[in-house]
Order: structure tokens, then sequence, then C-alpha cells
């Protein structure tokens, strides 16, 4: 297959484009669009082939559903039927975060195939902020059904030079809307009724919209386990997707816990007797080597570390020779959590504590 890249500069101009694309997507192609989180691989949510296609394209499991896209978040009521307190508290989600990087999980009416959820009763919704994926679900007219445009098992695409490094050729269009702002994906949560009557939130992804963001509209929200713990053999998690390793680079990557000046003295001590690539804070570029050096932001700018982070994983699995990589253990509080929650599976869960003996974590 061809895949046509165009790159929008200019939405007003480019709507020429947005129109096939979107013609593209009613038609069951593929369409890869910016969106504020990473780069998304869009198809026809209403269609089942257009779903199937997806996972080919990904390479992707198909018990692991997709994200429906939609222009306003009124259209939820299109697809969902959630009971009357489970819309209302929806209703105020969306009122504070959307269009933004929130997914909300619901029930799905039929107008949604099984293959589209993975199989599910609920179907994930989200209005992303984005102009150009704005645009195009606009003008497609049905719900955009997009996971994110990598290949499944690479880190999550924030670029369109990215996602044409992993899908040239397994797609029909790549709209490139320049770098993602946000750089990880959408937080996601699902909305269930308690016995009560009450609405409550339990957190399934962390992203863009921390945990304190959400408790200010809800006072009930509860955080699934695989957001931050191993879960075990057998566990299943609340989000299927959550029971895939996220990415796993070809190098081991390592999270380092403990003192600034411990690990730095760690890290020194490494680039001096091995090969190693470093996803280091800004502060630390100046007392490491350069070899290999990927410098993700301000320690306490979480923002631009999750902005690049993605980016980095792919430039530190594009380094030859490089036996391990290594970087710090995120802070689990705000934005930190979904950094964490990224980290911690990409590292298959392997953290060393420095200071302490060095003796790795459970
Ligand atoms: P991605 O599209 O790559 O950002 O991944 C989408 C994530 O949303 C996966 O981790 C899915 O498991 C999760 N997800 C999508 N739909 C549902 C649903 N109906 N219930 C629970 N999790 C979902
Ligand atoms: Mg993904």
């Amino acid at each position: 297959m061809q895949t046509e890249l165009i790159r929008i500069q200019d939405l007003h101009a480019s709507m020429p484009h947005i129109v096939r694309a979107a013609e593209v997507i009613r038609s069951g192609g593929l369409v890869v669009f910016p969106t504020e989180t990473v780069y998304g691989l869009g198809g026809d949510g209403t269609n089942a082939e257009a779903a199937k296609k997806i996972y080919a394209a990904k390479g992707r499991p198909s018990d692991n559903p997709l994200i429906i896209h939609v222009a306003t978040p009124e259209d939820a009521a299109r697809y969902t039927c959630a009971e009357p307190a489970a819309y209302a508290l929806y209703l105020r989600l969306a009122k504070a975060f959307m269009p933004g990087p929130l997914t909300v999980i619901l029930p799905r009416q039929d107008n949604i195939p099984l293959s589209t959820t993975g199989g599910l009763d609920t179907v994930a919704v989200r209005c992303p902020s984005h102009p150009v994926a704005h645009a195009l679900i606009e003008a497609a007219g049905v719900p955009i059904a997009a996971p994110s445009a990598n290949l499944s098992g690479k880190p999550s695409p924030t670029s369109a030079n990215h996602v044409a490094t992993d899908l040239d050729g397994r797609v029909d269009m790549i709209l490139d809307g320049g770098e993602c702002d946000i750089g990880l994906e959408s937080t996601i949560v699902k909305i269930d009724v308690a016995e009560d009557g009450e609405a409550y939130l339990t957190l399934l992804r962390p992203g863009g919209i921390t945990c304190d963001a959400l408790s200010c509209v809800c006072d009930r929200v509860e955080v699934a386990p695989a957001v931050s713990e191993q879960l075990g053999k057998d566990e299943r998690p609340l989000s299927p997707g959550m029971k895939y390793r996220h990415y796993a680079p070809s190098a081991p990557l390592v999270l380092l816990r403990g003192e600034d000046a411990d690990v730095l003295a760690f890290l020194q001590e490494q680039q001096a007797t091995s090969a190693c690539a470093i996803l280091c804070y800004d502060e630390e570029v100046a007392e490491l080597r350069p070899e290999g050096l990927l410098p993700v932001g301000g320690r306490a700018d979480l923002s631009t570390q999750a902005h690049r982070l993605f980016a980095r994983l792919r430039e530190a699995d594009g380094m030859n020779a490089v036996e391990l990589i290594y970087a710090h253990l995120p802070d689990k509080s705000g934005l930190g959590l979904a950094l964490y929650n990224r980290m911690i599976r990409a590292a298959a869960h392997t953290v060393l504590s420095i200071g302490t003996g060095g003796i790795p974590e459970e």
C-alpha cells in the first residue's frame, strides 16, 4: 500500500486534504492524525472491518480495545448508553476537561461493533482538542476509532517521523501536524454507579489529566492496581491494554531510585565502565559525558519530561552498542504518575535502589 504523507501547516489552507482524509475514513481506510496526546491511527469506529484493519496495521492483539474519538463531548450520547447518574458525571468531566486528554469508559450502544471494543460491552470515548483531529472527525461524520499510531510494542509516536518509521506502507494517509504537545497518551477513567446510586471514577491509565484534577470534579476516584503495580500472572486488569508490555527497548531499561547525588555518582561510574544510554535531567548534563546522554527536561519540569519521553526512548533504542538504558524513577505525584506508569512498564518493573547497596527491587 502507498502511504500519502501530508504536512498540515495551515488548517484552513489544508481543508481539501482533511476532507479527502475524511472520505478515506468513511470508505473504510486508515488515516493517521495528530492529537494533543500522541498520534492516532484512525478508522471508522462504526465499521467492524476498519477496526480489524487497525489491529492488523499495528500488529495489535484484537482483545485490546480502541478509543473512539468524537467531535464534541455531547456526541458520546450517540454511541453510549449510561445510567443517568453516570452520564451526569460524564457531563461534569466534559465541562472540566473536554476537549482534551481525557478518555471516559461507558456502556456501548450497538452502533459501535464489538471488534472496535475488543469484545467488551463498554466503549472508550475521547474528544481531542487538537484542531486537525477535530476537523478530521467533524468532516468524517463518524466517530474515529484510533489507538496510538505505533507498531505494537513500540513507544507511542509523538511526531510524524515516528509514525512513518512504524507504519509507512500500512496506512492510506498520514497527516503531519508537527510534534504532539503532551506526549503521553490520554488519562483513562471508567464511570460506574455504586450501590448507593452515586457515580464514581476508576483511573485505568494516568495521563495529562491528573488524579488531583479528577478529584476536583468527583469525590470518589479509585486507582486501578495495574496503574502502578505489577499484576500477578492470572490477574486481569480493568483496562485490557495494561496487561501488555507497553514497550520493550532492545537494551534493558533500568530505573534508578535514590538521592540525586548518589544517583549521579552511580551514573558517572557506569559511563566510565560501560556503554550505556542515560535519560538524564537537564541539570545533570554538565556532570556527565555527552555520549549516550538523552536529556528529558528539568528535574521538576514534568510536562517537558512527558513531552520528550517517548522520543528519547526511541533515540535510545537507535543507539549502537548500548548495553543498558538508565533513567530516573519518577515520583508518583501529579503528572509523575503517568510518567511512572509508562516507564515502569518499559523497564519491566526493574528498579535499582542506589545508596542502599544497589539491591534490585522486587
Ligand atoms: P491506545 O489506543 O494505544 O492509547 O490504548 C487504548 C487503551 O484504552 C488500552 O489500554 C485499552 O485497554 C483501553 N481501553 C479502550 N477501551 C476500553 C474499555 N472499553 N474498557 C477498558 N479499557 C479500555
Ligand atoms: Mg498505544
